[in-house]
Parts: structure tokens; C-alpha cells; sequence
């Protein structure tokens, strides 16, 4: 270790940063490896950033309303279920909001509780409040473990659904069952609920232990302005202000936010595009003989086979190369035994999805 690195916290040191997933910057790249929206986003988000930048950007002086709060009313007005301004808090997207949540709820005598496989920024966040991770493995049917997340010492549980890299979705009655066993704090990451059938929201208030984390990034075709927000009881969103940046969330993101969330007519049938084009290639890829985890999602977690009929993680590297030959980007998780034989296709416009195929067809042939 260098005489620098020596100086920082211990377990920074030993620490390693969160891989995101490739953001190529040259042209020509059918680009489905981070599960961003295939469509722009609602016009009004760059109409409002223009507005906001108005008079030679003079606005830009100024500090951006530390608080959001005209988002934070609007989200919880669009969420319903009685929710306020009171219940709801922004970040400088989820990863953000995650991040705050790790900090009141974890550290060094604080466990949490993550699934295997699930997002794996989660035990990075952990791991900087030099906090312990207690790791909970699902099956190859991904089934909710509830017993096995209820029995761990975890002051919060962090719980992806639908759950990603698989796309699979837990319903509200499972959730409702682990609320009931599990007595701590339980994070849900519904990062891609917009595409799922069922969302937790209409559960908040009579479980004030459950956090609901959202983002702009997937249905709202907004990564690039990082917004992302939470819905809880009050108590826990004062929690969250104490350790929030003054100022989280910049001028011009909260300007394009506010006004793309009002276009819901716009997103309505971004979302129900995706979800059909998903519902159609779920089917071709099963067709093949592929398994395909049912997705709730905007991607599809596939088990590629080979020409042979051959499925492992060998016949995944060899696709996921084949693609990047193709400068087709999808992603590949070959660090856990439940995922290494998979691939994780985010859905793409048609014209993308019809590039994947014609790539599989070639593989195959190969
Ligand atoms: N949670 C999950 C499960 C995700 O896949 C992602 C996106 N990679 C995020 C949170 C972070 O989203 P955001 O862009 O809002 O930080």
C-alpha cells in the first residue's frame, strides 16, 4: 500500500469503487447494457432546462431550492395513497438516495442485509460507512427468500423489485410477509416498477419500517440529469435530511424533472411500448430454448445456448464477445454462480432488438 493510501481510512483502503456499466463514447453502439430508455424523454424536460437557463443563464447564480420541494409535492401527489411533500425526499438519483439511506441505517454495529445476485452498488455503499453486509442468496427460481431475509440481525434490509440483473417481481403479499417477520427497516428498490404489474406504494402507510426508492432514469429516459427519490413515513425522511447534501439535487434537474413528470400521457406509452417489445422477445428467446427469467422489467435475463444446446458461462462470454464484435453492448455477471450463465439485455428500440437477434442468428452459425 502506498504511503498515501496508508493514511486513509482502513477500510477505504481495502475497498473497491462500484463497475459501471461501459458508457462507450463513440458513435454506433447498440447500447443495451445499463437498462437506460430507448426513447427521449418527454420534450418538456429540455423545454424546461431552456426556460431555466433563460437571460444568459442568470438563474445560475443562484442555489437550487435545497430541499426540491415542489417535486417532492409533486411526486407524492402522482404516487396518490394519501402521500405528501412530507413523505417523499430527492436525490441526485437513487444511487443518491441509497447512499443517505446507508448512512442513517448502517456503519460498523449496524448490519445490512442485501440479496445475491441484486444491485451490487449496495454493499459498495455499505462498505464506505465501514458497515457490515449480510448477504442473503436466493435460489436459481428467485424466489423472495423471506425466511432466510427475516432471520438475519440486519437493522435494514435493501431489496430490489423487480429485482435486477433477473427482472423478476415480488408481489405485495410477499412483501407485506417479510414486513411482518423482518422487524427492521426495509428498503425497496422499485427502481423498475414503472414496468412492473404491481408496486408497494399503496403499502407505505400502514408500514411506516418501509422505504420505496424510485428513479427518473429508466421509464423517464432521464439518466443523464441523475434524479432519483424516496417515499417513506416523515420520520424517516427528517433521518434522511439530516445527512443530505444542502444542495443534492442541481437547478436545471429539478426543472426538467418537475416538468417530465407531469407528461405522464407521454411516459404511458413510452412504458407500454417497452413492455410489449420486452412480452415479445421474452417469448422469442424462451422459443429458442433459451431460459428467460420472466421480466417485470425493461430487460431480459437470458441463458444463452450455443448451436450445441450448450448453456454455461463459457457460451455467455462467447455471445457477449460476439456482440461487442457487433458493437452491440449488453451485460455480462460472471462473478456470481446465478448469473454467469447469463446475459442482461436491456430492451431496445425495435430496430435494436432486431440487431440482437440478427447478431444471435450469426453467432449461431459461427
Ligand atoms: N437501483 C437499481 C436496481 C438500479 O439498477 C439502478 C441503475 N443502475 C439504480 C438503483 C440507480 O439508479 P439512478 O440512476 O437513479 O441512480
Amino acid at each position: 500500500m502506498s504511503a498515501l493510501s496508508s493514511l486513509a481510512l482502513p477500510h477505504v483502503a481495502a475497498m473497491h469503487a462500484y463497475t459501471p456499466g461501459l458508457q462507450p463514447t463513440e458513435p454506433g453502439w447498440v447500447k443495451l447494457n445499463t437498462n437506460e430508455c430507448p426513447y427521449p424523454p418527454s420534450p418538456r424536460a429540455a423545454e424546461a432546462v431552456i426556460a431555466e437557463l433563460a437571460n444568459g443563464g442568470e438563474k445560475l447564480r443562484l442555489y437550487p431550492d435545497p430541499k426540491a420541494t415542489p417535486l417532492r409535492r409533486l411526486v407524492a401527489k402522482l404516487h396518490g395513497h394519501g402521500l405528501t411533500e412530507a413523505n417523499a425526499l430527492i436525490g441526485n438519483g437513487s444511487d443518491d438516495v441509497l447512499n443517505l439511506l446507508v448512512r442513517v441505517f448502517g456503519g460498523p454495529s449496524a448490519p445490512i442485509s442485501v440479496t445475491l445476485p441484486s444491485y451490487s452498488l449496495y454493499p459498495v455503499l455499505i462498505t464506505i460507512q465501514d458497515g457490515k453486509c449480510a448477504p442473503v442468496e436466493f435460489d436459481r427460481s428467485m424466489k423472495l427468500p423471506i425466511e432466510k431475509l427475516a432471520a438475519t440481525p440486519a437493522r435494514a434490509c435493501f431489496l430490489t423489485s423487480p429485482n435486477a440483473p433477473t427482472g423478476v417481481g415480488f408481489t405485495n403479499a410477499e412483501i407485506s410477509e417479510l414486513l411482518a417477520k423482518f422487524p427492521g427497516i426495509l428498503v425497496l428498490d422499485e427502481t423498475y416498477a414503472p414496468f412492473a404489474k404491481e408496486n408497494a406504494v399503496g403499502l407505505l402507510a400502514a408500514n411506516p419500517r418501509l422505504v420505496i426508492t424510485r428513479t427518473l432514469s429508466k421509464a423517464q429516459g432521464l439518466a443523464g440529469i441523475r434524479l432519483g427519490y424516496c417515499l417513506a413515513h416523515p420520520e424517516i425522511i427528517d433521518l434522511l435530511d439530516r445527512v443530505r447534501d444542502s444542495y443534492n439535487v442541481n437547478r436545471l434537474s429539478q426543472a426538467a424533472a418537475h416538468a417530465a413528470l407531469q407528461d405522464t400521457g407521454y411516459y404511458d406509452a413510452i412504458i407500454g411500448k417497452i413492455i410489449r417489445t420486452r412480452d415479445y422477445w421474452f417469448s422469442e428467446y424462451t422459443a429458442r430454448g433459451w431460459f428467460t427469467y420472466e421480466s417485470q422489467s425493461n430487460f431480459l435475463f437470458t441463458e444463452p445456448r450455443n448451436a450445441k444446446g450448450e448453456a454455461g458461462p463459457a457460451v455467455a462470454k462467447s455471445l457477449y464477445d460476439f456482440f461487442v464484435s457487433k458493437k452491440i453492448l449488453v451485460r455480462a455477471f460472471p462473478s456470481h454462480p446465478l448469473t454467469a450463465s447469463f446475459l442482461r439485455i436491456s430492451v431496445g428500440t425495435d430496430e435494436e432488438m432486431l440487431a440482437v437477434n440478427d447478431a444471435i442468428e450469426a453467432w449461431l452459425k459461427a
